[in-house]
């Protein structure tokens, strides 16, 4: 998908595809910010693309597009962009690295050479060298060549520790790029990709050790009444409010993460339904206990409440189907009256 819409627009195309991109965002209403209008590049050169598919999805639902929602969908659909070109600059740096190591070390290799010529060719001599004169000249054609290659040894020894020190420091770079490839910006919980990948090794690791892990999902009530009628920055206060309070409950090995817009995940390694039916109703009361007030106006905000459901992974099942199965105990949570957590083992098998 990039490479075509990067290819369009370095063609003949590409202002027009520029030109249309804005307009397409004047008309969803949606600000020209640098990502904004890099998203909607994609949506304009690429509408069946994933990206493209889901600003659809996300328009028609007029859903509000906030920065958190552009923040999400680069973090979905543009890092892998983003991380080659990091990705690249390191492969360069580390390739410096590895031709200076060997360019020395082959240096190195050719003055022990010398070094080992030179004391046989010594070796030679000494059995011919009769006078003092000639034995002092060979003592310091010795000293001589011990004195190269100990300045080569030295030279390597000071080449390997900056080429270490330069790798340490890559490493550190490209794991914080993979942290924050793997992040939510907004709510600093995991995003959906990383929620998927662990997801995925959680089910593999419970059906090898035949362990439980429990899947949960919530999802903020009337979050889009709240949106519109506060604005699209307050909304995203209210995403990282809920976040923070989820964040807190969900310390390792429970992974948390920003699922959708609105939408957050739990997976609970190690934990049956009851044990996470009763952490999520902790969740869910404290989320609601809270009076928030707009940082703007301070205008009382009210409590915002969430919907929650959750299931039990069964032998066998993969991810897929448990957040299925999570998700159909969300909608009766919602169904239900909202502000209520539903245990998906309690709900009748579907049909
Ligand atoms: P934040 O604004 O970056 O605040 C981070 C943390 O600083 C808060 O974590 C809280 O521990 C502390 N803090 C910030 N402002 C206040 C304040 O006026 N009074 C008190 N007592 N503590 C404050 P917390 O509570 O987990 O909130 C996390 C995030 O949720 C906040 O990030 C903010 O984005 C949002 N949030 C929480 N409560 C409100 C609220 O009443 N109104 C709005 N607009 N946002 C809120």
């Amino acid at each position: 998908m990039a490479s075509q819409v990067e290819t369009a627009l370095r063609g003949p195309e590409a202002f027009q595809l520029a030109r249309r991109a804005l307009a397409e965002m004047e008309t969803a209403g949606v600000w020209p910010t640098p990502l904004n209008f890099e998203l909607w590049l994609h949506y304009v050169g690429d509408p069946e693309g994933p990206l493209g598919r889901e600003i659809t999805r996300l328009l028609g639902n007029k859903d509000a597009f906030t920065e958190g929602t552009a923040e999400m969908l680069a973090a979905e659909y543009l890092p892998r962009g983003r991380l080659s070109e990091e990705i690249r600059d390191a492969g360069a740096v580390l390739n410096r690295e590895l031709s200076s190591v060997s360019d020395a070390i082959a240096k190195a290799r050719e003055s022990q050479a010398a070094y080992g010529e030179t004391l046989a060719e010594a070796g030679a001599n000494i059995e011919q060298a009769a006078a003092p004169a000639d034995l002092k000249q060979l003592v310091s054609g010795l000293t001589d060549a011990t004195s190269r290659v100990q300045r080569e040894n030295a030279t390597l020894e000071r080449r390997l520790e900056t080429s270490t020190k330069e790798v340490a420091r890559l490493r550190e770079h490209l794991e914080q790029v993979r942290r924050d490839a793997m992040t939510d910006a907004l709510t600093n919980l995991a995003n959906r990709k990383a929620f998927d990948e662990e997801l995925l090794r959680a089910c593999d690791q419970a059906e090898a050790d035949n362990s439980v892990v429990t899947l949960a999902v919530l999802d903020i009530d009337h979050f889009k009444r709240f949106n519109d009628t506060w604005g699209h920055q307050t909304g995203d206060q209210v995403l990282r409010y809920v976040a923070s309070v989820i964040g807190r409950i969900s310390k390792n090995p429970r992974v948390a993460a920003r699922y959708g817009g609105e939408e957050f995940a739990i997976i609970f390694p190690g934990e049956g339904a009851l044990q996470v039916e009763a952490a999520l109703n902790a969740i869910r009361e404290e989320i609601g206990s809270r009076a928030l007030r707009r940082r703007s106006t301070n205008d009382e905000l009210g409590a915002v409440t969430i919907s929650a459901g959750l299931a039990q992974r069964r032998p066998g099942e993969s991810g897929t189907l448990l957040l299925d199965r999570a998700d159909e105990a969300l909608y009766a949570s919602k169904r239900g009256g909202r502000n209520m957590v539903t245990n998906g083992e309690r709900l009748p098998a579907a049909a």
